[in-house]
């Protein structure tokens, strides 16, 4: 599609590749425009599905399906890097596809990216990569322990990833992982974690969130605390860095950067391709949200204001939180400064993230103080 059909207005449909709880956002995001709706996804019951006007359930491969979504959506985006970039290039040839696959390809792979990285002078974790039993012994010299073993495709919120103490365990745990091709990383000491959200159009132009301070529990992200209380300095870099990533990607869409923050100053742990976990936040405390903002790139809209209206804290809330007795919700709903996100997934399991909600106060000491209490009491 030619930049000449831009801006896709209302009343047009959209489609998505990916049914979790970002397309489900993404999809509420685009109804409450106007736009229809298709969603892909080979899950029966998906979150997005469940909002979606039309929702295809078939493999990412499946030519049927694409064509389906070709045919019918005028442009095209996607909420997961795992989705095949083949499918991508090939929806390319039918309609507007935002984020392009070439960017999608090099974040769905930790090698690859590490690798981007690394080539476009940007610093990460010292890393080697590791594609057969042999790499390790080397790997492991330069880079010492404690390390961590990651899988380079299809790892999410610590799945996938070992920490390893010797070379005996670097072993154990490649043959664990089947001998995938992964990445060896140097486990590297945290003062803290943040991330900055933006959206890049095909101008150019770039409009970043506020950056989000992040505090994870065993690799899943717990609380994003909003605005990050860092430097103003270190808060600058990192959206410099951010934009400076999406523009040698010369990625359009919505994306995420997440960065280490060590002694040694930023290091970029992963590029996120899509709306990302830490910027939920913006659906509540900001002028416009990351889901808005990616249907706004997607179709060629001016981009929103990325303003930040009150500091905010998201809490996650996880399958760990139903047992017996279920959430309780009615603690939660009692504070009129909590806002309740559930995602409609049918099955909880630990560790599943199922809903989030914000926090939102003008002191932002009270609003993680409320949210570590309603962590608690759920
Ligand atoms: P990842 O899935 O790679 O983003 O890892 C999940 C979480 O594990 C990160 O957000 C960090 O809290 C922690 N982590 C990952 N890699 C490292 C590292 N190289 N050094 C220290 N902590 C790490």
């Amino acid at each position: 599609m030619s930049s000449k059909s831009l801006p896709i207005l209302p009343g047009a449909t959209l489609g998505i590749l990916g049914g979790g709880q970002l397309g489900r956002m993404f999809t509420l995001a685009a109804r409450t425009m106007g736009y229809k709706v298709m969603v892909l996804d080979p899950d029966a019951a998906s979150p997005a599905g469940q909002m979606a006007d039309v929702y295809v359930q078939a493999d990412y491969t499946d030519p049927a399906a694409l064509k389906k979504l070709g045919d019918n959506c005028a442009a095209i985006t996607t909420e997961f890097e795992n989705v095949p970039a083949a499918s991508l290039i090939e929806l390319a040839r039918h309609c507007r596809v935002s984020p392009g696959a070439d960017a999608v390809a090099i974040a769905q792979d930790r090698s690859h990216e590490k690798t981007w990285l690394a080539d476009n002078g940007f610093a990460t974790a010292p890393f080697a990569l590791i594609n057969s039993e042999a790499d390790l012994d080397a790997a492991l010299t330069r880079i010492g322990t404690p390390a961590l073993l990651k899988v380079s495709r299809f790892g999410y919120d610590g799945k996938g990833q070992t920490r390893i103490g010797s070379l005996d365990e670097a072993h154990a745990a490649f043959r664990e992982f089947d001998a995938q091709p992964c990445v060896l990383e140097g486990f590297v000491k945290l003062e803290c974690e943040v991330s900055v959200v933006l959206a890049r159009d095909d101008a150019g132009r770039c409009e970043l969130f506020p950056i989000a301070e992040n505090r994870h529990d065993n690799g899943i992200l717990d609380v994003s605390i909003v605005p990050a209380r860092v430097s103003d300095t270190l808060a600058q870099q990192a959206r410099e860095i951010a934009r400076s990533v999406a523009g040698k990607l010369n990625y359009v869409g919505v994306m995420a950067v997440e960065f280490f923050i060590t002694e040694d100053g930023l290091l970029i742990n992963e590029v996120a391709p899509r709306p990302h976990n830490s910027g939920h936040y913006t659906l509540d405390a900001c002028v416009t949200d990351q889901f808005e903002q990616q249907v706004r790139v997607l179709c060629g809209l001016p981009l929103g204001d990325a303003r930040l209206l009150s500091p905010v804290v998201m809490l996650n809330i996880l399958g760990d939180r139903w047992n017996t007795n279920g959430p309780h919700w009615d603690t939660l709903l009692a504070h009129p400064n909590i806002k309740l996100h559930l995602y409609g997934k049918q099955t909880a399991r630990p560790g599943r993230k199922m809903g989030h909600c914000t926090v939102l106060d003008a002191d932002l000491d009270a609003a993680l103080q409320l949210a570590e209490q309603m962590r608690n009491a759920l």
